[in-house]
């Protein structure tokens, strides 16, 4: 037992004593005054002992020595020693002794209550404690008293002392066996609250697990939808790649990117911006798509002040968000909320930008790799485009003049006579040839000549592009010019500015101003050729028929010439 409890005890002991008392002291004054031959003697040492112990309980509960379990156990042995002591007193005389004997048995109940005997040694030395002064008592008690009676004496205390012995052993066991039960019943239930503690901490870990679990199914379902995506882009990547290995021609492949993207990507707008002379394209090249209303044109508009703002900036890329209306002001009245700009150039050099958006927000602020990869094969389809183009240059035009070359006038007439026939059309065509340049290479030298024919090649190609015509370098100094959709009519006055250009010439060279003249030959189809085999043929003898009837002139075919 735990001090505490074995305290609360002895306090509610106390008045359990005095009950007890109370009986005893009624008792003996009942045997006082009704049997005669009780000892008043005895009755006093009785009383005085009741007294006593009943005074010393109340001093030190009052002064709160109880409190401490040492005072308790020390009261309680002094008391069981004085009773045994009022014992050994009480059979000197022949007076009753069952009372005191109970009261003793009480007091050394109350003194086993205050010992801590889970050990079997211990209890057994309490018990000697106890037993030791008795039996001292009594053979101190024989030695003085030499009546006859202590023989009857002895065994009384004997037995006495037997009785409360084994009914101390049998306690202690009981005790013993109890601490034992209560020991037993602790560890179980410290085994239950520890088994507890782990099925709560199981429970724990199953929710943790659980909520992990439920976490990872959401990154599974992400994880999905993202490869889902970069599947998706994969397939537009290399459907993109396709149309870049398919086609030379920029404005195809510039309109099959951006409506895969908006396909793929589900874009608001994708619009691509060319300048001009990138890639033979004279003019800038716009391509939009876009499912917004309004914004084709707006986007049209102002996507070449962007780029030129963007590049004087030094701005090579823009993400707009927040402040996306501040910067791109023809946005403010649109529902637009992420726009991704990119200034496209190859070899650093800048040729157009690129330009997405749409409504929903935050949109470009994630990854741009697969932006990033469209752009870089784009920059390759216009590098491709421009070096094809540039090859085709090298191939279509004439090394000295640089206007198209017969090779090329070959393809360019065949398209154009297609053209023609298909829409039922009409066309001229004039052969012109340098007068007397023989005497010019002779005069002024060969370099001379090769000025004066690059001269005549560009005042031509400039007079004749004006009217949508073509204009090569058909021969050594002899060139064609072709006018589609023109009849003889309406070429003649064409031809006469052509003659009058190249004639009012005058080419300065060293120190020497060398001024030409030109013999054309003019005809057209369907008025005199009813033909298009026939074009050149007549314009050639047209041109002869010119050199031969003085130089410096045109003749307009009216049908008459013939040659073999
Ligand atoms: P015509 O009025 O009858 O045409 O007389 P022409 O002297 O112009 O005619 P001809 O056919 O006798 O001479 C043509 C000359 O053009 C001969 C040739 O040396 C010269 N020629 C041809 N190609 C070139 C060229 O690329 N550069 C130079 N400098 N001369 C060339
Ligand atoms: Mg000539
Ligand atoms: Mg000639």
């Amino acid at each position: 037992m735990d001090t505490k409890s074995v305290i609360e005890i002895q306090k509610k002991g106390i008045f359990m004593h005095r009950l007890v008392y109370v009986i005893f002291i009624l008792q003996r004054l009942l045997l006082q005054f009704e049997m005669k031959d009780v000892s008043v003697r005895n009755t006093v040492c009785i009383l005085s002992f009741i007294v006593l112990c009943e005074a010393v309980e109340e001093i030190f509960f009052y002064a709160n020595y109880f409190n401490n379990i040492m005072v308790i156990r020390a009261v309680r042995y002094g008391q069981c020693l004085l009773a045994t002591m009022v014992l050994v007193f009480l059979q000197i005389s022949d007076d009753s002794e069952v009372m005191i004997i109970a009261l003793l048995i009480m007091l050394m109940v109350d003194f086993f209550l205050t010992m801590d005997i889970t050990e079997r040694g211990r209890a057994v030395f309490y018990v000697m404690c106890i037993g030791m002064p008795m039996l001292i008592v009594v053979f101190v008690k024989v030695a003085i008293h030499s009546s006859g009676q202590w023989m009857f004496l002895f065994f009384d205390i004997l037995m006495l002392m037997l009785v409360l012995v084994t009914e101390a052993a049998l306690f202690v066991e009981y005790v013993i066996k109890k601490d034992e039960i209560i020991l037993k019943q602790r560890h179980e239930l410290t085994q239950i609250v520890e088994k507890n503690e782990s099925i709560l901490n199981m429970q724990e870990k199953l929710q943790k697990t659980n909520s992990q679990l439920n976490l990872q199914k959401i990154d599974l379902q992400n994880a999905n939808s993202k490869i889902k995506e970069a599947n998706e882009e994969m397939v537009a990547q290399a459907e993109i790649m396709h149309y870049i290995a398919s086609s030379l021609e920029v404005p195809k492949i510039s309109n099959q990117i951006t409506d895969a993207l908006m396909q793929v990507k589900k874009l608001g707008f994708c619009a691509v911006y060319i300048k001009e002379n990138v890639y033979l394209n004279k003019h800038a090249n716009y391509v939009i798509k876009t499912n917004i209303g309004q914004l084709q044109g707006r986007i049209k508009e102002w996507m070449e002040d962007i780029y030129l703002e963007m590049v004087a900036a030094g701005k090579m890329e823009m993400v707009c968000e927040e402040s996306l209306k501040h910067e791109i002001p023809f946005l403010k009245d649109i529902n637009v909320n992420s726009v991704y700009m990119k200034v496209l150039g190859i070899d650093e050099e800048n040729y157009g930008l690129f330009m997405i958006g749409d409504q929903r927000r935050n949109l470009f602020n994630t990854d741009m790799s697969f932006y990033n990869a469209i752009i870089a094969q784009y920059d390759i389809a216009i590098k491709n485009a421009k070096i094809y183009n540039e090859m085709q240059q090298v191939a279509r035009k004439d090394g000295l003049t640089g206007i198209n070359n017969r090779i090329y006038f070959s393809e360019l007439f065949k398209n154009a006579v297609e053209r023609i026939q298909q829409k039922k059309g009409c066309m001229s065509v004039a052969l012109f040839d340098i007068d007397k340049f023989k005497s010019v290479n002779d005069t002024y030298g060969h370099l001379a000549g090769d000025e004066v024919i690059k001269r005549i090649a560009h005042v031509a190609e400039q007079c004749i592009d004006k009217y949508n015509g073509f204009v090569c370098r058909y021969g050594g100094e002899e060139f064609v010019a072709v006018l589609p959709g023109r009849k003889l009519e309406i070429a003649q006055p064409i031809i006469d500015e052509l003659f009058e250009d190249i004639c009012s010439q005058v080419v300065h060279y060293n120190e020497w101003d060398i001024t030409m003249s030109v013999s054309i030959g003019l005809t057209a189809y369907p008025e005199v050729c009813k033909n298009t085999d026939e074009l050149l043929k007549r314009a050639d003898w047209c041109m002869y028929y010119a050199k031969e009837h003085g130089r410096h002139q045109i003749k307009v075919d009216d049908g008459s010439i013939q040659r073999d």
